[in-house]
């Protein structure tokens, strides 16, 4: 999307990070950048449809686009953790890795059963990540039906996965 050209330019490539063939994209070049960070949080926002209740962000880059969304959203932020890290009584779903699985948990009390929830990330590759969010918070009874990422690595198919699962998926950059 050539409207957000000027933000890709502010994001690298780090290759073999954190494992050799990796081609990690670094966005923490784009959060040094005041305007450029202020312009991805104001896209990624005009871009949500409808009203939502909370802004549901995954540990741990998630949190710094959620937390930054929720105010001009006018909601509250949900914190999706990697299991083991929340006080509370938490629910939790596993996902599969390349190799292995990994588990992330929210509070179970954390919503309203049928509270509108947007989940966000920085980045979507295979979908594994978002999808079991997905399953989280429907799984506590939240209404999921859009996400925003500020990068989608669409051969990776996790955009798709998740409009397969019935959301709204946008992503300013690809
Ligand atoms: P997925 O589960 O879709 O395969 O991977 C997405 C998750 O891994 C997100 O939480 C994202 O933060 C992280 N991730 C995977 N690859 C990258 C990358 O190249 N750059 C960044 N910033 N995050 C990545």
């Amino acid at each position: 999307d050539q409207r957000n050209d000027d933000l890709k330019a502010l994001i690298r490539t780090i290759p073999d990070f954190p494992k050799p063939g990796i081609q990690f994209r670094d966005i923490t070049t784009l959060l040094l950048d005041a305007k450029g960070f202020a312009d991805a949080i104001a896209r990624m926002a005009a871009a949500t449809v409808g009203p939502v209740d909370l802004v549901a962000g995954i540990e741990a880059r998630g949190f710094i686009f959620a937390a930054a969304m929720a105010a001009p959203l006018g909601a509250g932020v949900l914190l999706i953790r990697k299991d083991g890290k929340l006080p509370g009584v938490t629910i939790a779903e596993d996902y599969a890795l390349e190799y292995g699985t990994d588990r992330i948990a929210m509070h179970e009390d954390a919503l309203v059963p049928g509270q509108r929830v947007l989940l966000v990330d920085d980045l979507i590759a295979t979908g594994g990540t978002a999808r079991a969010a997905v399953r989280l918070l429907r799984k506590a009874g939240a209404v999921v039906e859009q996400a925003q990422f500020l990068l989608d690595l669409p051969d990776l198919g996790g955009a798709d996965a998740l409009r397969a699962d019935g959301l709204a998926v946008d992503s300013l950059m690809a």
